[in-house]
């Protein structure tokens, strides 16, 4: 009888994360057709109440220490190694976000199994997994079957529907008492809070977003444009608030701000998950991008396969010229 299907439930400042009830409703999946439990596996401090909402599992499993009170991946590992040595699971999925980015690769080095990361879906037939994996920001997908027992999978966001990881049962809980050594080279300092002062990006209902594709600080005027004529804001995706060309409360994806405005502008944007995560709920999104392939198109409402500096000035053109004419109808 092969193990359960096992779910590590992220939690983040003692709230489980939306990508845990999304990872939840593929762990069903994956168990039922294989024929074992589903189990979530909480981890942290203090945070056995969290258990009351994960009833799509069938059980869940917490390991409660001091040392797992902040993120640090490499103690995080070293828990769910021993969790995992414990009760044997047969599939390990990790949400993967920041928190626990680091977490599958050190738990597979840990148990010396392998590791199958951005993974975008996973199936199972016949007994035997199949996962769909993500390679190059997202431009190439890889179908692997991992062997080994357990299996250990890192689970894009956006995998199934939040909701349908969500159910009202109360599962059966139990401790799993671990003994952590502080022995970890990496020390938890702080957190850094986004500054404030600047606008809240999650609450525009129109968003002009640059990318990489922009080139420089100076064109993201052009975005700037756009965003004044349809009443939005600029925002930007990581590399472009690397460069420091947007602060840091502009960016979206994974690491910055989850939007969803009524509309998206991805300009010059490629789509890598990571950014995708942050803004695919939006209502209306459309792309611009010169690379016909790039990931972006695919959750884009709209594309358009064409030069961002040609197409920002064209659209914010439009967008006065038809004010004009409404304002001459008025
Ligand atoms: C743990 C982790 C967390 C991360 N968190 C985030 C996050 O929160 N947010 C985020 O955005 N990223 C995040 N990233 C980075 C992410 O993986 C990508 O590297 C990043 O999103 C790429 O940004 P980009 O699309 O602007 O740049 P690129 O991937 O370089 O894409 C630039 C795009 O612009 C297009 N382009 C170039 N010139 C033009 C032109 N003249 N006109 C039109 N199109 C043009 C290109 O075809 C390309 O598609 C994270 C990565 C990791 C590992």
């Amino acid at each position: 009888m092969a193990g359960n299907v096992w779910v590590l439930a992220e939690q983040w400042r003692g709230q489980l994360s939306d990508i845990t009830y999304e990872v939840l409703a593929l762990g069903k999946e994956v168990a039922t057709a294989l024929g074992v439990d589903l189990q979530a596996v909480l981890l942290g401090h203090e945070i056995k109440d969290l258990a009351r909402s994960l009833g799509e599992a069938n059980s869940v499993l917490y390991l409660d220490h001091t040392a797992l009170a902040t993120p640090v991946p490499e103690t995080f590992a070293h828990a769910l190694t021993f969790a995992i040595r414990a009760r044997r699971p047969h599939v390990v999925l990790i949400p993967l976000t920041n928190v626990n980015w680091e977490l599958g690769a050190l738990l597979a080095a840990e148990l010396e199994v392998g590791y199958v990361n951005a993974c975008k879906d996973v199936r199972s037939e016949g007994g035997k997994l199949e996962t769909r994996s993500l390679l190059y920001g997202g431009k190439m997908e890889a179908i692997v079957n991992p062997g080994q027992s357990p299996a250990i999978l890192g689970i894009l966001p956006g995998v199934r529907p939040t909701d349908q990881g969500r159910a009202d049962a109360m599962p059966p809980v139990e401790e799993l008492t671990v003994d952590l050594l502080e022995t970890s080279s990496i020390r938890w300092k702080r957190y850094l809070e986004v500054e404030a002062g600047d606008i809240d990006i999650s609450k525009q209902e129109v968003l002009v977003s640059v990318g990489r594709g922009i080139q420089s600080r100076d064109n993201v005027a052009l975005a700037e444009d756009l965003a004044g004529a349809l009443g939005g804001a600029v925002c930007g995706s990581r590399p472009v608030i690397d460069q420091g060309w947007l602060p840091l409360s502009r960016q979206v994806g994974k690491s910055g701000v989850v939007v969803k405005p009524k509309l998206y502008v991805a300009a010059g944007i490629s789509g890598a998950p990571e950014h995708v995560e942050g803004m695919k709920n939006s209502d209306l999104i459309v792309a611009v991008n010169s690379d016909p392939q790039a990931p972006i198109f695919n959750v884009a409402h709209y594309g358009i396969n064409a030069d961002v500096m040609d197409v920002l000035p064209t659209l914010t053109e439009a967008v006065h010229s038809r004010k004009e004419v409404k304002k001459h109808a008025a």
